[in-house]
């Protein structure tokens, strides 16, 4: 059967199937794997008299008073009292002011939206106009297509060839892990019948990415075959420590044995290091570089910021340079004279281990020898800029590290393709950094406990989660913190401010400062998150703490306790159960699991990594128990790959994932 195309659907025309094809959905396949983003209850209709803080809800009102309209800075707000029988509230909306000709007192409305303490009141905050019951998907917002239309059209390609969409499954699976029909979850997605049939529309959908998924991991590590192999016995190792001011930790030795056991087999190593911010990865990728140039190769090393490579550069020149390994860096901002010395220096091999961002896989770039390549922070980068990072050279030994901490069963899943070494040590003499959550009452206390930190030597940074003021958020920026500390709580002390859209020279030269010790206060947006080493550093303070995942804030926390001194980390919030994790553990992994359950894996991975799952699975990957099935089900079939059911299985996996690498690729 000839596939339908997106302009045989009823009702797509030119303009629709240009805000298609522009938002990315190309095929009819792509449109109805645009799944909802969510799903209103609108058959639930709640009394106002019920509703707390934080719910969102269906409810049935009345107008009872009429529209007042005023400005708040840049915002126009739209105000008016709602009730039913049970009680009367605000709602408010932001810059519609059309709205007041809609909101006539008597008038009735189901609206559906989130209720929040404000002003001492509960308000209904920008909630939609609805209409109809059930379940209302609600679709992630399309450029020039409405809603509306974007669900007709969607049904529309539903009622397209009479609903009978090829079944991607094979029929012995959907048996035994109990999976509804595809047609019929394709349905029950876009248009549930109820809540049960939603959830198995949903089950089957995830089941079916993450199956794809994995087998297309699995795929693409079974097309690698012979490799570098570099000559590095242990003994590299041991010579190599030697050379450090600080004696390696076990977690250490073992996971450095382990790179090198892999450089030295024939087929090429393709090994994840996860561990702890500061748990000394930066020495294990060092340790690996002086043993692939000793034997013979050169290497490369990619970190995801310039801050990072430079600061990475800077150990290569105190740890490689002395050894007789000539190190160099290659970054986007270098003039173009620069640039094309450093290509110079990368293809005739004069550098032997290269340090850089993004820029090392750019196309002009060519490699002598390539012997192993390592990224580093490996969150940041999607499984595209690895793929592209090791076809630099002929199948050199790949190297990624994470501080990251990811749960097991997700990395199976992410990294489905790698072997996975942690390093669940620290280095001997780290205090655990002290994490308390302070209230806004408290914060006077916390600055004269911040002075005495400043007298006795120690610095401090303060994290902000925006930079400037928004109209969206309620939360304080950086530039204000900033002001209050400079003018009003800590005028004494010497505040500065980074953040990331400042240029980045006056970023790094204010890093430097903060490093060099002539700064006692850094105000800082996440810029820092990753990577800026500051031993002498010992508080962290986090405004807005509850705006952070507590990956992130964990991760931030990392910056500090870096060296001997006793470190804290402050958080900025009102206390609640998920912040107090924090004050319990520094076990980033079961953070990181607690994470995963609360707020999704996309939260926890980026904008990145993420991308290379589609909306449906991203969402599933936080179903432990399902990631567990789908890992299980992949396995059966690459058992018997030539079984009918596991060829079929394989070819549509390995059309898929070429799609996604490509998509990948384009962002
Ligand atoms: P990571 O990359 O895992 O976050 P780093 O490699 O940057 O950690 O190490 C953090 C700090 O700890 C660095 O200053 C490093 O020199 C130091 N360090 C690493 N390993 C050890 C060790 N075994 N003993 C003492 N200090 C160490
Ligand atoms: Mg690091």
């Amino acid at each position: 059967m000839s596939e339908l195309r997106l302009s045989d659907i009823k009702g797509v025309g030119p303009a629709r199937l240009k805000a298609l094809h522009e938002a990315g959905i190309d095929t009819v396949s792509a449109l109805l794997a645009y799944l909802p983003r969510e799903y209103r209850d609108l058959s639930r209709v709640r009394p106002l008299g019920e509703l707390c803080a934080g719910d969102e809800a269906a409810v049935r009102v009345r107008v009872s008073g009429g529209a007042a309209v005023h400005r708040a800075g840049k915002l126009l707000v739209i105000k008016a009292r709602v009730s039913d029988d049970s009680d009367t509230m605000s709602a408010v909306w932001y810059n519609q002011p059309w709205l007041k000709e809609t909101l006539v007192p008597g008038r009735e409305f189901l609206l559906y939206g989130k209720v929040e303490a404000r002003f001492g009141e509960l308000q209904l905050v920008c909630p939609a106009f609805e209409t109809g019951e059930g379940l209302k998907p609600v679709y992630k917002p399309l450029a020039g297509i409405t809603p509306r239309v974007l669900q007709q059209t969607i049904l529309a390609a539903l009622d397209a060839q009479d609903g009978q969409y090829e079944e991607t499954l094979p029929e012995t699976l959907r048996r035994r892990y109990g999976l509804c029909e595809r047609n019929c979850a394709l349905r029950n997605a876009h248009c549930p019948l109820n809540h049960d049939a939603l959830a198995a529309a949903r089950r089957r959908l995830a089941f079916e990415e993450l199956l794809f998924f994995q087998v297309g991991l699995w795929l693409m590590r079974g097309t690698k075959r012979e490799g570098v192999m570099i000559d590095c016995p242990d003994a590299r190792a041991d010579e190599y420590w030697k050379t450090l001011p600080f004696t390696p930790t076990n977690a250490q030795r073992r996971v450095l044995c382990e790179v090198l056991s892999d450089m030295r087999a024939p087929f090429p190593m393709a090994r994840l290091v996860q561990g702890d911010v500061g748990s000394g990865k930066t020495a294990i990728a060092f340790a690996a570089m002086y043993a692939a140039v000793r034997g013979g190769w050169q290497c490369a090393l990619m970190a995801p910021t310039e801050i990072l490579a430079a600061q990475h550069y800077e150990s290569a020149q105190r740890l490689l340079e002395p050894l007789g390994i000539r190190c160099g860096l290659l970054t986007g901002s270098l003039t173009p004279k620069n640039k094309r010395l450093a290509h110079e220096a990368i293809a005739s091999g004069e550098w032997q281990a290269v340090i850089g961002t993004h820029a090392l896989i750019t196309e002009s770039v060519a490699y002598n020898h390539l012997g192993l390549v390592i990224t580093d922070e490996q969150h940041r980068f999607g499984v595209r800029q690895r793929t592209l990072f090791s076809e630099k050279g002929s199948s050199p030994n790949v190297l990624v590290m994470s501080a990251t901490p990811i749960p097991r069963t997700l990395s199976l899943i992410l990294y489905g393709d790698l072997d996975i070494s942690v390093v669940d040590e620290l280095p001997p003499g780290r205090t655990p950094v002290q994490t308390r959550i302070v209230p806004e009452k408290k914060r006077n206390d916390m600055y004269g406990f911040l002075r005495a930190q400043v007298q006795a030597g120690r610095q401090i940074y303060v994290v902000c989660p925006l930079i400037e003021e928004s109209e969206a958020v309620d939360a304080k920026p950086a530039e204000v913190i900033y002001e209050e500390l400079r003018t009003k709580y800590l005028p004494d002390l010497r505040v500065a401010l980074v953040h990331g859209r400042m240029k980045s020279a006056d970023k790094e030269e204010t890093l430097n400062a903060f490093h060099a010790g002539e700064i006692d206060v850094l105000v800082s947006t996440t810029v820092i998150e990753v990577g800026v080493n500051v031993p002498n550093a010992s508080v962290m303070v986090i405004e807005n703490a509850e705006r952070f995942g507590l990956a992130q804030l964990h991760q931030l926390r990392g910056r500090v306790g870096r060296g001997a001194a006793m470190s804290y980390c402050f958080l900025m919030a009102e206390p609640n159960e998920r912040l107090r994790l924090l004050t319990r553990t520094n076990d980033g992994f079961e953070i990181a699991q607690k994470d995963m359950e609360l707020r999704g894996p996309g939260e926890l991975l980026g904008q990145r990594q993420s991308g290379v799952m589609s909306l449906g699975a991203g969402a599933a990957l936080s179903d432990t128990a399902l990631l567990k099935e789908t890992h299980d089900a992949a396995r059966e079939l690459l058992r018997s790959p030539n079984s009918e059911d596991a060829r079929a299985v394989i070819t549509r996996a390995e059309a898929l994932f070429a799609e996604r690498l490509h998509d990948v690729a384009m962002n």
